[in-house]
């Protein structure tokens, strides 16, 4: 089903949404930036640079509550019942990371936390002409229930699976035709970080690349984990108890390979020890341990470790740097 959708027909589309969930749209902040803000009707910011906060964050929130226990000893459970979410201008790199967090947390034994909030949500992709000064975004790859394809005054708009189909039902027609031109612009559309991390995965996976390395890029971290915390795929976490007037509430609480005390075992041993191992271990687990298990890197591709990272490591700069000074050509 492929339909076509000007500005009052979508609005009309996400206010229907929001009577069922806790619809997410991208808004503008005064810096500039943007992020998915609770739909209020008004205006969206309909086309720019990725927001910041990752995606995955809905579903895996930085704290969340799991137990509450009582002062006798008594343990229930913390979830509350919630509207589920629909996040409205998703780009595919960021369903992508999605998917990979699904499928992480999916595989035996599956995450109830996660999949509570997970399962019920929609997700509505926004792609084509979209990006920053309205540059072109790939079309989705089946990763979301909706995706509105941005075609200038209007938008293509296509049901992700059957289910979803509904909510396109009493819209018109789209030019089937238009589709496929934009399917072809998009598999030929390359991401410009994608060929320097592929030689780097490379290069790690041959064991090309000297601690020595690690060493150098770990003296430049200042440990402020900024880079784990925007990451769409990063799923580590550790347990917090918090004392309150009415008993203890157990928390899982995001975490950071890159602190000292992440894999510190209780008799004071730890086999991350030192920052050039846990610097070697960030980029590693995403780009030779992830593609061991799942088949695929656990880097998308989305930047935000580059962005957010003060010193100028992110996942991006490293494995520039990794072709640079260890593959035989460079990528440019
Ligand atoms: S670019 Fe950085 S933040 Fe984004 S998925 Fe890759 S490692 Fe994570
Ligand atoms: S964002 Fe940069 S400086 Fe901060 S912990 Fe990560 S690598 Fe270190």
């Amino acid at each position: 089903m492929l339909k076509r959708l000007v500005e009052r027909d979508l609005y009309d589309l996400l206010g229907r949404i929001a009577d069922s969930y806790r619809l997410r749209v991208p808004g503008l902040l005064d810096d500039g930036t943007r992020t998915l803000l609770p739909w209020d009707g008004q205006q969206i910011s309909l086309f720019g640079e990725p927001p910041q906060r990752k995606p995955t964050a809905y579903f895996f929130p930085q704290t969340d509550p799991l137990l509450k226990i009582d002062p006798r000893g008594q343990a229930t459970s913390a979830a509350v019942a919630e509207k589920p979410f629909a996040l409205f201008g998703l780009d595919s790199i960021d369903l992508a990371a999605l998917a990979f967090t699904d499928r992480f947390f999916s595989n035996p034994p599956p995450d109830d936390h996660y999949l509570r909030r997970r399962n019920g949500a929609l997700l509505i992709g926004l792609t084509g002409y979209a990006g920053p000064s309205r540059e072109f975004l790939p079309l989705v790859k089946g990763n979301c229930d909706l995706e509105l394809i941005a075609c200038g005054e209007y938008w293509l708009a296509r049901a992700g699976c059957k289910s979803a189909d509904h909510w396109l039902a009493h819209y018109p027609h789209g030019d089937q035709e238009q589709l496929a031109v934009l399917q072809r612009e998009s598999a030929q559309w390359n991401h410009w970080a994608a060929v320097a991390v592929q030689q780097a995965m490379e290069l790690l996976q041959q064991d090309l690349v000297p601690d020595s390395f690690w060493e150098e890029i770990a003296s430049r971290c200042i440990l402020c984990s900024g880079c784990n915390l925007a990451c769409p795929t990063c799923t580590c976490f550790c347990v917090q108890d918090r004392q309150t007037a009415t008993g203890t509430v157990r928390s899982r609480v995001w975490d950071s390979c890159q602190l000292d005390a992440f894999m510190r075992e209780a008799s004071g041993h730890n086999p991350l020890g030192t920052e050039a191992l846990r610097t070697r271990r960030r980029i590693y687990h995403k780009l030779v341990a992830d593609p061991e298990r799942w088949g695929e890197p656990g880097c998308v591709l989305c930047g935000r470790c580059d962005r957010a990272c003060p010193t100028g490591i992110g996942m991006f700069a490293v494995t520039k740097e990794i072709v640079s000074r260890f593959a035989i050509s460079s990528p440019d």
